[in-house]
């Protein structure tokens, strides 16, 4: 930097080695080697702001943004209360689980990305209970060796792997959410590493109980299992809300369950793969389906064998019996 004058805030002029005992040394120190998102851009300079883990970086382009030193922010009690390697850390029961909840999840500071590389992304199955089984994340399935990035700067709690899970990445966020990354062919990240919303921290795959290759990606907050829908929007890749409301009726007591414990999250996905063979079935069905026109004269024999089907089988497709009265114009489903 050429030397130069600045003006202080009291509107005086000062100059450069002043200006300097202003703005502490150690904040001018270009960090380049700690910013992996911009590999082409170099930094010039980082500038302190009032938190001492967020840090202002500038780039040669003009272009600036926020960076969260991860060493200062992990000293935060979010990082070190409840911090091993359980999947679910906190072991709170559902009776103190707080009634309404208030989760940032982003501002200028709080960067996001969309934690799938598949546009746009399909959800093979969805967060819910059905069957009397729970199924605690999204699933998005993406060919295996697709990457799969951090939603938001933070702390690895998991890396390692999870009989239920498979290869298994938990990070948690400064805003307290912690996110899931299931069944990954590949870690990329180590446990108590730092990393940085859209880093990527490992490939998507189908370790553990896992019936094809896809992302099971789970949100939660103190131990409880969220819709990751109710913060993403699947086809924009969107977060839905900057302010992220959790509500104790949106939760299931079960919600703070794994599928370590149990064969869930592989019933689950055959409780889909039965649902979505149903739907199938119904829709072919549905498109194969032929009505005729009952005409004066008509019986259910007469129209089974004009129609090569069997009375039994007219009976059972329009829920009817032998003995009831066909009506002369209205129609009758034959196939
Ligand atoms: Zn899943």
């Amino acid at each position: 930097m050429a030397a130069m004058i600045c003006i202080a805030s009291s509107g005086q002029e000062i100059t450069r080695k002043k200006a300097e005992i202003l703005v502490p040394r150690p904040a001018m120190q270009p960090v380049k080697s700690l910013d992996p998102l911009n590999p082409d851009v170099m930094a010039m300079d980082t500038l302190d702001t009032s938190s001492p883990a967020r840090k202002i970086i500038l780039y040669s382009d003009n272009t600036w943004r926020y960076w969260i030193d991860g060493d200062v922010a992990s000293a935060d009690t979010t990082y070190t209360k409840h911090w091993n390697t359980n999947p679910d850390a906190y072991g709170l029961s559902y009776d103190n689980f707080p009634l309404r909840s208030y989760v940032w999840l982003a501002d200028s500071t709080d960067r996001y990305h969309f934690p799938g590389s598949i546009t746009p992304t399909k959800v093979s199955s969805r967060y819910g209970k059905r069957r009397g089984r729970y199924h605690r994340g999204t699933d998005m399935p993406m060919p295996k060796g697709s990457e799969v990035y951090a939603t938001f700067d933070g702390k690895v709690r998991v890396a390692k792997y999870s009989s239920g899970y498979g290869n298994l990445v938990v990070i948690r966020h400064t805003n307290g959410l912690e996110t899931f990354y299931g069944h990954l062919s590949q870690i990329n990240v180590k446990q108590d590493q730092w990393v940085e919303a859209g880093q990527v921290i490992g490939l998507c795959g189908a370790t553990g109980r896992a019936s094809g290759s896809h992302l099971h990606y789970e949100v939660r907050y103190l131990g409880y299992a969220i819709d990751p829908e109710w913060m993403l929007d699947m086809d924009s890749q969107e977060l839905r809300q900057s302010v992220l409301v959790i509500r104790k009726s949106m939760l299931y007591p079960e919600s703070s369950y794994s599928p370590e414990s149990d064969d869930e999250e592989e019933a689950i996905a055959e409780a889909d793969e039965a649902d979505r063979l149903e739907q199938e079935r119904l829709e072919a069905e549905r498109k194969a389906a032929r009505y005729v026109t009952i005409r004066s004269g008509d019986t259910l024999s007469t129209i089974a064998k004009r129609e090569g089907t069997t009375v039994s089988a007219l009976c059972k497709l329009n829920n009817i019996t032998t003995k009831t009265i066909l009506r002369v114009g209205r129609t009758l489903r034959v196939k």
